[in-house]
């Protein structure tokens, strides 16, 4: 792998994907669709897979058909789903590449139908009722309308109805009323597929959240994403479910320098030095996924502390004020990992700027490079 230069990595552990899989398979007590898209929510599609696969998952989830057939080309072989299907999406390709589609709409349907005739292979489906989250899925008024015709094209041998699927809107506050709610009409949905034939059909709801904490949703199958990175789904301490962060973030710092009280800091100056004072320099910034919204908030682990951004987040660096801490260009500033080196997790950064460590974990990149620890998967 090549590094930038200036040491900014992002170091993933495969084994506690792994360890994290295994401990959600084994929780759940069936099969676990691990879900890897957007890059493995920024651990890198190709081995966040393969270190799943390897933890016990039995099959893989992805957004976009291409992260499927990016899968296929590396050689992994598991099932996967791919549901978020536009149209004119290239359904053969997916059939060719025996990549299960999912629909929402009866235009979706008719389409996997027409590749599966055109390529003679028929489509491994997932059909998807929106129960309430009013995203994805067939709104319940179009639902039996949708399942007829599934039913038609599988007796056709155009189409084998894997899944009847649904996503929640609140799994994350597990005493929510929309709760219940969904689960209830996720069953009429079911029973509804299965009067009209479709009785093989996997069923499946539940995400993280969910799948750590609601038994009552987790069907044929559990399809989990940030859990299997070792993020807590309800945004407490992972640990707390047996799981482990696999991402940690660091950098080197570039410069160190030493300035006076009354120093404005960075641009804006919206940070002054309260005294005579180390700054360090931190070369990567919010092009590289570190959000603006993390000055003067954000704490990073540098000189033996959890230190609080010192200013404004630049394009491509940052400033720290480490007071009178010994520091030197080269050491090392971890912004998140799993915490037990005493650096901040991913959820004290959502939490600091603002928004959510799904969203962190995924967009940062940039200029950083990815390294790989433990050998779960690894080929
Ligand atoms: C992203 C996604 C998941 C996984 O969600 P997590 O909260 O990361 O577990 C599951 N199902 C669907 C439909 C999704 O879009």
């Amino acid at each position: 792998m090549t590094t930038n230069g200036t040491g900014a990595e992002v170091v993933v552990d495969l084994d506690a994907i792994a360890a994290n899989t295994a401990v959600l398979r084994g929780r759940v007590g069936r099969p676990l669709m691990a879900v890897v898209k957007a890059d493995g929510y920024g651990h890198g599609l190709v081995p966040a897979a393969r270190a799943a696969l390897a933890g016990g998952a039995d099959q893989l989830g992805v957004a976009v058909l291409a992260e499927a057939l990016a899968l296929r080309a590396a050689g992994v072989t598991a099932p996967v789903l791919a549901w978020l299907n536009g149209p004119g999406a290239d359904v053969a390709a997916a059939l060719a590449a025996d990549v299960e589609v999912s629909v929402n709409a009866g235009w979706g349907l008719a389409e996997v139908v027409a590749a599966a005739r055109a390529t003679g292979r028929p489509a491994r489906l997932h059909l998807f009722a929106d129960t309430g989250l009013s995203r994805e899925g067939a709104p319940m008024t179009e639902w039996p309308e949708l399942v007829a015709a599934a039913a038609r094209a599988q007796a056709d041998g155009d189409v084998s109805v894997v899944g009847l699927w649904s996503h929640l809107a609140y799994a994350d506050a597990p005493t929510h009323p929309t709760i219940a709610a969904q689960v209830r009409v996720f069953e009429e949905a079911v029973a509804i597929a299965r009067a009209a034939g479709l009785t093989d059909a996997r069923r499946h709801l539940a995400n993280s959240a969910a799948t750590v904490a609601l038994p009552d949703t987790w069907f044929d199958m559990v399809r989990p994403g940030v859990a299997v990175y070792g993020l807590d789904p309800l945004g407490g301490d992972a640990a707390d479910h047996g799981l482990r962060p696999a991402m940690t973030v660091r950098a080197r710092v570039a410069l160190t320098k030493r300035v006076r009280a009354g120093a404005g800091v960075s641009y804006g100056h919206t940070y002054t030095t309260p005294a005579e004072t180390t700054l360090a320099l931190v070369p990567v910034g919010y092009a590289d996924g570190v959000p603006r919204a993390g000055g003067n908030s954000a704490p990073v682990l540098a000189a033996g502390a959890q230190r609080t951004i010192a200013g404004r987040v630049c394009m491509d660096q940052f400033v720290l004020d480490v007071g009178d801490a010994t520091v030197s260009p080269g050491d090392e500033v971890v912004l998140w990992g799993p915490g037990d080196r005493g650096e901040p997790t991913a959820q004290q950064w959502a939490d600091a700027t603002g928004t959510i460590h799904y969203e962190l974990v995924t967009r940062v990149g940039g200029r950083f490079t990815r390294r790989y620890t433990g050998s779960a998967g690894a080929v």
